[in-house]
């Protein structure tokens, strides 16, 4: 579903590069569920935003849902994202003047949906992780726990088919993060993807395939050929 052959990604600094990945090749299929774990500054972040399509690769080839992104220019690359892709981020990313409902609607906006269609199917995400008693609240208005159960519903309600949560749990205590963790098994156990970027172990060991990367490469890929599972 997410196929990427030899990814480089390059940063431009001054007059120096960083080589951020270094020739990664994986492939994530339907219903996996997948962590990636390293040290900081291992490559963790710019994998995720190259493999979900927020950003292109210096080098290589990243195929979703079979569509090879460097044939598709910017608004195409959008529209592709926004019907497959779900995105968490550790600092949440809600907009903080909109309410719980609306965020989680955002990524339906370009989908040619009446508005009230939308609001129902938000209603649904939200009721889904818990929330359906939150829908007027602005982020600011909940708890951190809460506001990452919005920004789940707002990855879900597009029935994507694959989810990219980067670090997750990063700014939530034990309890929320644990609840954070559960609505992701979830979400996989209806038949998403959930590729989990952490360099939490116990975060990790939630999922079933363990990939570690190091200085911009694949050192461990629990899925790989000659490696115990
Ligand atoms: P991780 O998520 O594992 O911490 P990142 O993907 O954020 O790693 O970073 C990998 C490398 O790329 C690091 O050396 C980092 O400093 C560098 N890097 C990341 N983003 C940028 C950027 N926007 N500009 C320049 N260098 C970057
Ligand atoms: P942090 O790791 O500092 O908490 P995030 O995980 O929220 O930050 O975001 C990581 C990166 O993803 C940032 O570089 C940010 O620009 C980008 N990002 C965050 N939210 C979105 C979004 N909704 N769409 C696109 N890019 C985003």
């Amino acid at each position: 579903m997410i196929e990427a052959v030899d990814l480089h990604r390059t940063y431009t600094l001054g007059d120096s590069d960083v080589g951020a990945l270094r020739g990664v090749s994986l492939a994530v299929g339907a219903g996996d569920y997948v962590a990636v774990t390293g040290p900081s500054g291992s490559g963790k972040s710019t994998l995720m935003h190259v493999l979900g399509a927020l950003d292109r690769p210096t080098a290589g080839i990243v195929r979703i849902a079979g569509r090879d992104v460097n044939t598709l220019n910017d608004a195409e690359l959008a529209e592709l994202r926004n019907a497959t892709i779900g995105f968490v981020f550790q600092s949440f990313a809600l907009l903080a003047r909109t309410s719980a409902v609306d965020n989680v609607a955002m990524p339906l906006l370009y989908r040619g949906m009446r508005k009230s269609v939308r609001r129902k199917l938000a209603e649904e995400a939200l009721g889904r992780v818990g929330l359906g008693h939150r829908l007027d609240h602005r982020p600011n208005q909940l708890s951190g726990g809460e506001q990452q159960r919005v920004a789940i519903a707002r990855a879900l309600v597009g029935q994507p088919t694959v989810v990219f949560a980067d670090e997750p749990t990063g700014n939530l205590d034990t309890r929320n993060g644990d609840e954070v963790m559960k609505l992701l098994g979830e979400l996989n156990a209806s038949g998403v993807a959930i590729v989990l970027v952490t360099h939490e172990p116990d975060i990790a060991a939630h999922a079933a395939r363990q990939i570690t990367i190091r200085d911009g490469r694949i050192a461990y890929d629990s899925a790989a050929p000659g490696e115990a599972a």
